[in-house]
């Protein structure tokens, strides 16, 4: 049976939250791709704070004696401050509002079937125990009035990705974040992870992915969410 949105598009595909430039490569003429004016209304954060990386590092140096490590050894001298890096690497999000990334690429626009962003890489931290948690967001919103620039919604993901987080609450934040500030018709947010936590440990359970999803809106409706999860399960390739 036919919806309203059966004229649906799939605007893009495989778009990589750490290679936006992706995004050229299935260019659409009648969106703005906004790639010139990427950075405006919010800073990416990959500056160190040294006195938090110092303070950081100081706890895994002692840590490391305490797992049975000799942390004078020549491979392990500077893992104290390399862990540290990487772990205010791996939660920038903090550092940075989400709102603000749509805010700075939102336009009037008459267009009002169902826009889809799928296969959006995400990386994130279990905040249980510390191990990552990653694997794919499919995201997808009806305009109201207003459409974003489409490299906004990988940002997105990254923004509330890159914090200790679970699954479920990182989907319900990415779903407010994108509802709240665009008013659209409608979001769906669907991610698929896989956990260390879970594969590394514990149940070892090596190849399971938990699926999370949320919907606001038109989603809610049976019709239009079937059409969304039809489109994300198939391939373009
Ligand atoms: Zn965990």
């Amino acid at each position: 049976m036919l919806s309203s949105y059966t004229k649906l598009k799939i605007i893009l595909s495989n778009i990589s939250a750490k290679n936006p430039k992706n995004l050229q490569m299935e260019p659409i003429q009648h969106l703005h791709l906004d790639e010139e004016n990427e950075t405006v209304g919010y800073m990416k954060v990959d500056r160190y704070n040294q006195e938090k990386i110092e303070r950081i590092a100081a706890h895994y140096a002692q840590i490391l004696p305490e797992l049975g490590e000799d942390p004078t050894r020549e491979g392990l001298l500077k893992t104290p401050e390399r862990v540290a890096k990487a772990l205010q690497y791996l939660t920038h999000g903090y550092d940075v509002k989400p709102d603000d990334i749509l805010k700075s690429a939102m336009f009037k626009e008459d267009y009002s079937q169902m826009v889809v962003v799928k296969d959006i890489e995400v990386f994130s931290m279990c905040e249980h125990h510390l191990l990552p948690f990653f694997g794919k967001a499919h995201i997808a919103y009806i305009p109201n009035g207003h459409i974003v620039g489409l490299s906004k919604i990988p940002r997105v993901v990254d923004a509330f990705a890159r914090r200790l987080q679970v699954q479920e609450r990182l989907t319900n934040e990415i779903r407010d974040c994108i509802q709240d500030t665009l008013n659209p018709a409608g979001v769906a947010v669907v991610i698929e992870c896989k956990h260390l936590c879970m594969s590394m440990r514990g149940v070892q359970k090596q190849n399971s992915v938990t699926t999370t999803s949320a919907f606001t809106g038109e989603f809610v409706n049976d019709r239009t969410r079937t059409e969304f999860l039809k489109l994300i399960s198939s391939s373009l390739d």
